[in-house]
């Protein structure tokens, strides 16, 4: 989930790509010497030794950056960097309070942080369906076909510890019918997968924790609107369907689960990580 492969894949994407520009420099650079001899043949042979200076040039730092990544594997990873939305892309929460005047910015961190260390207990589970009220139907699919292939080819995922650092709703947009909220949530998790048949780590590191910057895009439907704290609302309980009247925040009496007025509000509609490196 880590994508540990991916920046992987990216290193043997970037070493090829740079071992073709090196060949082909070095091919066009002792053509270029062979079609305008500078002057006799003493030259000619410089010129052809430049070009195949280029390429082992080339090959050796492809080499070079190829084998760091297995050195990387015991210690310490490059961090993996997508970009965050920007500011001058979503509006700030301030105006999303003239939209909607119960809403609270500590709800939605709440909110952020309980769905977090349930995820974890999920991703380990390989089963999404206790959080599945708090995503959006798509992200709560991709979510579960990324289980399923980890059930299929026999890995499972252990999190071995995990703590949030901080939870920052940074603003909002609306497209495409909805609300969305960009959230930035930072924290340190120790992972690992193991494939169960081989018994071997396929992916993550058993002592080193890492630093982890998500994106959340957390989207409701626009036009709805945060129920104030004092209104009591009548809804069923996420975890058991129980009949609940909600006000703020209670605990079911049926399942003792932890039911929030706004569960049925915003949902996890999708998690990027912006930024990853071992601790
Ligand atoms: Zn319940």
């Amino acid at each position: 989930m880590y994508g540990n492969n991916n920046d992987f894949n990216n290193k043997v994407i970037r070493s090829v790509l740079i071992a073709c520009v090196a060949v082909v420099i070095g091919f066009f650079r002792s053509i270029s010497a062979i079609a305008l001899p500078p002057s006799g043949t003493a030259s000619i042979g410089k010129f052809w030794g430049f070009g195949i200076v280029i390429v082992i040039i080339g090959i050796t730092y492809s080499i070079m950056l190829f084998t760091n990544k297995v050195k990387n594997k015991t210690g310490v990873e490059p961090e993996a960097i997508a970009y965050e939305i920007p500011d001058f892309a979503m509006k700030s929460l301030d105006e999303y309070q003239k939209i909607d005047p119960a809403f609270n910015v500590a709800d939605i961190v709440n909110f952020c942080s309980e769905l977090f260390m349930k995820l974890q207990q999920c991703r380990s589970e390989k089963d999404y369906s206790p959080v599945r009220a708090n995503l959006t139907e798509m992200y709560y699919s991709s979510c579960e076909q990324e289980a399923q292939e980890m059930e299929f080819s026999n890995v499972k995922c252990y999190v071995e510890s995990y703590a949030i650092k901080d939870i920052v709703p940074r603003g909002y947009f609306q497209k495409a019918g909805s609300d969305h909220l960009v959230v930035r949530v930072r924290g340190t998790v120790k992972d690992y997968t193991i494939n169960l048949k081989s018994g071997k780590l396929t992916g993550g590191n058993k002592e080193y924790p890492k630093f982890i910057v998500f994106e959340w895009i957390l989207s409701r439907r626009m036009g709805l609107k945060t129920n104030p704290p004092d209104k009591v609302i009548t809804m069923s309980c996420p975890n058991c369907g129980a009949p609940l009247n909600v006000q703020g925040t209670v605990k079911c009496p049926y399942c003792g689960s932890t039911v929030a007025a706004m569960e049925s509000d915003w949902k996890l509609n999708s998690s990027k990580i912006i930024t990853l490196r071992y601790l």
